[in-house]
């Protein structure tokens, strides 16, 4: 109760000492305005039907190869470098600036409503304690918290742990170590018993992160497991 209250006025003081101002162009009043919302790029087929990786049609070899755990990755936008998508994102995981959250979950609450995605619970890809700490916050799980909010679903930050630090996967050189490096990094605490699940994240690369935690939820018991990203690396 006190820590959303200080939260609150924390955000208020923010958004007057750093009135909202657009990642594209510049204009004040939102973090990405209608028109370059309207303009960012979108994820469009052909798409791989399981991990998302654009220009692919049906299954593509990695999948066929490494036989991800999730059912399906699906996301609205590519990740163009230097789009406001990108800005936002990278604002968000590095430069701690948590009022994104909230503009980018609303696109993502668009995005679900013009889809049929059958779900019962939004799970956010967890990040290890010890990253919690020194960053103060997940990001993934902001998301999934304000996502929840808006389409009113419920959201369970506390069903899937990450047990193991892996290195980040961005200074992982292929797709196979990043692969290898993440599996086996987590684990679903509660049973998951015939639970559709929709695992949030703010981004996705290779899928690996996705399927590690799809592999722990469905140990668990969980029936399906769809992974929402905000954006998919092309
Ligand atoms: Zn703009
Ligand atoms: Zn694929």
């Amino acid at each position: 109760m006190l820590n959303t209250l200080v939260s609150r006025i924390w955000t208020v003081a923010l958004d007057t000492l750093y009135p909202l101002k657009c990642l594209g162009c510049g204009s004040l009043g939102s973090n990405i305005c209608d028109a370059c919302s309207f303009a960012l790029t979108r994820l469009s087929k052909p798409t791989c039907d399981r991990c998302a990786q654009p220009e692919v049609g049906g299954i593509c070899s990695w999948c066929r190869r490494r036989q991800p755990k999730f059912d399906r990755i699906i996301a609205p936008y590519l990740y163009v470098e230097s789009s406001p998508i990108h800005q936002a994102i990278k604002n968000l995981k590095f430069g701690n600036l948590r009022v994104l959250a909230p503009q980018l979950a609303a696109l993502l609450a668009q995005y679900l409503a013009k889809r049929s995605e059958k779900f019962d619970l939004i799970v956010p890809v967890p990040t290890h304690p010890r990253r919690l700490r020194s960053r103060g916050f997940n990001q993934a799980e902001l998301l999934a918290s304000e996502l929840s909010q808006i389409i009113d679903f419920p959201m369970d930050s506390r069903l899937l742990i990450r047990a193991i630090n892996s290195p980040s996967q961005l200074r992982a050189p292929s797709r196979d170590e990043r692969w290898e490096n993440v599996q086996g990094d987590f684990q679903s605490v509660v049973s998951a018993e015939g639970l559709r699940i929709l695992l949030v994240d703010d981004l996705v690369t290779t899928g690996a992160t996705m399927s590690a935690c799809a592999a722990a939820l469905k140990d668990a018991g969980a029936s399906s497991v769809v992974g929402l990203a905000v954006a998919r690396t092309p």
